[in-house]
Parts: structure tokens; C-alpha cells; sequence
């Protein structure tokens, strides 16, 4: 019988090659995924599995997502499974939790993959069961085979850091996948694994304080840059009118000069802002915003883009069936961190005041329950398919 193939993937890459990605403390996500995944592999191996690892071994680089799944699917996998740890604000919470994720729609064989996977990590870390959840990720949306994505536990959670921070933890998460893994390839998972130690780089934490330069501190991907010298890092944050300078802590030391005067409404600015940032305005098809705090249809119409990008329906600026469907319903007590930033900056386009901080926490929950009464449906504080039609339809 042919072998089994498995396209493993630590996400990201290795310290000092990929901007944010981080605990508060300066520890790569990569360093964790990168465990998970050499025990992964090791279990699988032994089990008579052929292993295709998409990432940089090392962790020199940060391998692009295309070229992770181009691997994969040049390879014929058969599945993939790609291993991450989260983040939510960059600043140490509560926050917890274990879950794996599917491309959107239906598909019942990722489903099955992640469902045994996700059931037996869950047990490794001994975290929250947050479930199986569906996103846009490139990761599963481009890959040929059942593909999942799992996020091991919140690198800035102070309950989660403890497990991460375990070899024994991760190894047994990755030991836990594989056995996920077999179960749903039908392969037995007797053989023990022999999991070599960690030879990648050394982790090292940054040395003296390090000046990182974003729109917000829990935004990591909006980050222009990292310095030592703080005027460096100023010079850097006044090319980008609205960035602002951090230390190490997340404290702002530096706000940058705006281009022009301030005008109109500083939350508006602010999700204009955010519309802008991450390469929206490519990705979701639109003109970058002019920044200049008035709500108008423009600013409107490029929010309803996001969402269409993020839901991965057509990107057309257009509300309609497909459109409220995809949108993702966020509560407290089930959000993600982009869908939350776009659905603030949504409700202060529409007038509703909320820092746009991606965090759906009681601030949140109010605005939306604002926005609610102010339209007339159920004030219940859950952005659902009906809150979004008011908000961008
Ligand atoms: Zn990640």
C-alpha cells in the first residue's frame, strides 16, 4: 500500500524574521509551533507516515504562505495541518483556549481531521476547548487536501504562557496531533516516537528595550518596525501620520505628527486608519481612505469590502444574500481578533464610539448593544447577521 504523505507546518518563522507574532515577553510564536510540529513528525514518522515539512526547519525565514501550500499540493499530501499559537491584544489577559480551523464552507473531511485532532490536543494542553471554527486562512483556503490550522493556546494569555512555555506540554500536543492525525488516516499509532531535542535557534529574549512602531499595540501586523534607539524609532513612526511608538511593555512613548491638522472625529480616524492598514485596500479592492475622521460612503463601502474579504464571498462593495451570511457573529464570549476590529471600526462609522482594539470585551458589548437599540432590533450585545445588515448594508 502507498504511504500516507502529511504536509506539516509550524507557522511563521523564527526570531528576528517575522515582525509581531510574540508573547509581551519577546518569545516567537514560531518557537513554539516549531516543537509541536518535531513531535508531530516524530509520532507520525514512526507510525510509517511520509512527512512534507512546509516551514524553514531552522526558522531562518519566514517561508510565504503560497509557497507553503504549493509544497504541500506539489507533493500530493494528503492532508495538511499547520500549527499556531495565538495572540490577542500583545499585552498579558485571561483570554484561553485550544481550536482548530477549517476553510469556510462545507467540508466534511477537513471537518474530520480537525475534529480528531482538535479532541486529542485539547487533552495535551490542557486548556479551554474553544472548538472547531471556520476562517479565511490562505493556509486551508489554498490547499488541495483536507487542511487545518490550530491554534495550541494564546501566547499573551498568563494562564496559556505556562503551557506553552512546557517542552513537555508542546511535545505532547505535537504527539497529540499525530495521533489525530492517523486516526483519521485509518493508520494505527502504536509505535512511540523518539521526539529530538529543540535544535533550531536559540530563543533568545531582545536585550534592552526595544522601540516597535504600530498603529496600536495589539495590532502586531500593523508594526513598521522595531528599534533600539528611540529616535530611530520616531523618525520611523512620523512617516506614517497616527503610528505610534512603543516600548517593550506596550506603553505609548511616542504618538507621530499628523500630516495636517486633525480634523473630524479621532475614532473615525482611527478605523480609516485600520481600513488602510494590513494591504486592504489590495486585498479587499479598494482606494486607500483619505484619513481625515468624516464618515462618508467611501469609508462605508471599504469596511463592507473587508468583510467580504475576510468572509470570502465576492469582493464587491455590494450587500446581499451571500454577503450577510458570511459575516462572522462575534460576542464576548466568542469573537476573533479581525472580525472584532472591523466590527468597531463599523459601529464608529455608524456613529457609535468604541476603541478599535480588536478585544470584544464589556466596552464592546455596549456599543453594540447601542448600535442595537439606536436601529430598533434586539439589544442583545451579539454582532450577528442582522447587526452587521444595519451596520454595512
Ligand atoms: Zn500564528
Amino acid at each position: 500500500m502507498a504511504k500516507f504523505k502529511v504536509a506539516i507546518d509550524a507557522g511563521h518563522g523564527g526570531f528576528g524574521v517575522t515582525p509581531g507574532k510574540r508573547t509581551p515577553d519577546g518569545e516567537y510564536e514560531w518557537n513554539f509551533n516549531n516543537k509541536v510540529a518535531v513531535a508531530c513528525i516524530a509520532k507520525l514518522k514512526a507510525n510509517g507516515v511520509d512527512v512534507i515539512r512546509t516551514d524553514d526547519p531552522t526558522g531562518k525565514t519566514d517561508v510565504g504562505l503560497t509557497a507553503r501550500t504549493n509544497k504541500a499540493n506539489n507533493a500530493g499530501a494528503d492532508v495538511m495541518v499547520s500549527f499556531h499559537h495565538n495572540a490577542n491584544t500583545g499585552k498579558w489577559g485571561t483570554w484561553t483556549g485550544t481550536e482548530t480551523f477549517t476553510y469556510l464552507g462545507n467540508w466534511p473531511k477537513a471537518e474530520k481531521l480537525a475534529r480528531e485532532v482538535q479532541n486529542r490536543v485539547v487533552k495535551a494542553y490542557g486548556l479551554r476547548d474553544r472548538g472547531l471554527k471556520k476562517e479565511n486562512f490562505a493556509i486551508v483556503r489554498q490547499s488541495n487536501m483536507p487542511a487545518i490550522l490550530v491554534e495550541g493556546g494564546y501566547m499573551d494569555s498568563t494562564i496559556d504562557i505556562k503551557k506553552l512555555r512546557s517542552d513537555a506540554v508542546l511535545k505532547a500536543a505535537g504527539i497529540a496531533a499525530a495521533e489525530g492525525i492517523l486516526a483519521y488516516l485509518g493508520v494505527s499509532s502504536g509505535k512511540d516516537a523518539v521526539v529530538p531535542g529543540d535544535t533550531s535557534e536559540a530563543n533568545k529574549p531582545v536585550a534592552g528595550e526595544i522601540y516597535r512602531v504600530r498603529w496600536s499595540w495589539g495590532n502586531a501586523e500593523s508594526q513598521k518596525g522595531a528599534f533600539s534607539d528611540l529616535a530611530n524609532a520616531k523618525a520611523c513612526a512620523d512617516k506614517y501620520p497616527g503610528y505610534k511608538v512603543y516600548d517593550s511593555k506596550g506603553a505609548t512613548v511616542y504618538q507621530s505628527k499628523e500630516k495636517t491638522a486633525a480634523t473630524g472625529n479621532a475614532y473615525v480616524r482611527e478605523a480609516q486608519e485600520f481600513l488602510n492598514s494590513r494591504g486592504y485596500p489590495t486585498k479587499a479592492k479598494f482606494k486607500a481612505l483619505t484619513v481625515d475622521g468624516f464618515t462618508g460612503p467611501k469609508s462605508l463601502t471599504a469596511a463592507l469590502r473587508v468583510g467580504q474579504y475576510y468572509g470570502g464571498v465576492t469582493i464587491d462593495g455590494l450587500w446581499g444574500p451571500n454577503t450577510k451570511k458570511a459575516m462572522r457573529t462575534l460576542s464576548k464570549a466568542d469573537y476573533t481578533t479581525w472580525w472584532t476590529h472591523l466590527l468597531q471600526a463599523a459601529l464608529v462609522l455608524n456613529g457609535i464610539n468604541v476603541d478599535i482594539d480588536g478585544v470584544f470585551g464589556n466596552g464592546t458589548e455596549d456599543a453594540v448593544e447601542r448600535f442595537q437599540a439606536k436601529k430598533g432590533i434586539a439589544a442583545d450585545g451579539i454582532a450577528g447577521p442582522n447587526t452587521w445588515e444595519k451596520l454595512l448594508g
